[in-house]
């Protein structure tokens, strides 16, 4: 026998569907729901972008933030170990950065008490500010032992200003040279090299570690951290400090810097190992291109570096 079909009816009584009254309810609440969270959808984007726009262009552009990294060093001297560097770079006074940030950073930098300050490049956007009010500034940088190098910015501007002017403030620049620190009659030497886009003859590190001993560490000032892709194999180069970047300035979250003026984007930011060295960059201080930073606080770090013996 053919299978047999129940066919009991399953369509059920009238009472069972929604009156169309109720359907248009119903249809309207959805609406309403759905009009409410649009709108609640468009006032969290809302604040979230004017939040955002805040950030970028009054609270992050001056909001100078101290960071703390700690750096080894091999065969560090332990008369060194734990020294504080503290590094000042890429103020850029003169567009978006002026005296007043100039002075608040040296203050700022004066009450961390670092061993000694680097400072790293980039202090002016534009000629007309270098200025003996510049000068003052830099000279009431309190730690005896500090040190210049130029960056693309200087010399653009007026790099025998900018010179004239650290120099009359008491802060000796390394132009492919160096200077050897002494501690309890132990060793730690400090070189700079011009910078790497805008110099002429430009960097030179055998020049600038000329006659320095072996066993003395070096610390190496480069504005431009792409030099680290050139250091020849010798001489040895045991740290270098750089700026430039800005770190890319504005960072928009997933996509990251929106732009890196070097060809090596992994020296954006922070300690990175090189072909020969380790590379510290900092963030910097200033702005270029637009008076805007996102997600990229402006950096002033003091730097410990740390003894390791191999
Ligand atoms: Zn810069």
């Amino acid at each position: 026998m053919p299978d047999t079909e129940d066919n009991t009816s399953v369509v059920p009584d009238s009472a069972e569907f929604p009156s169309a009254e109720q359907v248009s309810n119903k249809s309207r609440a959805r609406k309403c729901s759905r009009r409410k969270f649009l709108k609640y959808t468009g006032l969290v984007a809302g604040a979230a972008v004017a939040g955002a726009a805040v950030d970028a262009l009054v609270i992050e552009p001056h909001g100078f933030q101290v960071t703390r990294p700690t750096i080894p060093v091999n065969n560090l001297p332990s008369a060194w170990d734990g020294v504080q560097i503290a590094q000042i770079t890429d103020i850029h006074v003169g567009r978006f950065s002026d005296l007043d940030d100039a002075r608040r950073i040296v203050e700022m930098t004066n009450d961390l008490h670092p061993d000694i300050v680097v400072l790293t490049g980039d202090y002016v956007s534009r000629a007309d500010a270098i200025s003996r009010a510049l000068v003052e500034v830099f000279r009431d940088l309190r730690t005896k032992r500090k040190f210049a190098v130029l960056g693309n910015h200087d010399h653009w501007s007026n790099a025998k200003g900018v010179i004239a002017s650290l120099e009359t403030a008491g802060i000796p620049m390394l132009i492919n040279s160096h200077r050897i620190l002494d501690r309890r009659n132990q060793s730690l030497c400090i070189a700079g090299v011009d910078d790497f886009w805008s110099s002429s003859p430009g960097p030179d590190v055998v020049q600038a570690l000329s006659g320095v001993p072996r066993e003395i560490p070096r610390i190496l000032l480069s504005h431009n951290p792409d030099y680290a892709e050139q250091l020849p194999s010798s001489p040895r180069v045991d740290l270098m400090l750089s700026g430039h970047t800005h770190g890319g300035q504005v960072k928009l979250p997933l996509l990251g810097p929106l732009r890196l003026p070097i060809n090596h984007s992994k020296y954006a930011e922070g300690l990175i190992p090189a072909p020969r060295c380790a590379v510290f960059v900092s963030r910097g201080l200033g702005m270029v291109g637009v008076p805007i930073r996102f997600n990229c606080r402006p950096e002033l770090p003091l730097i410990t570096l740390k003894r390791t013996i191999t």
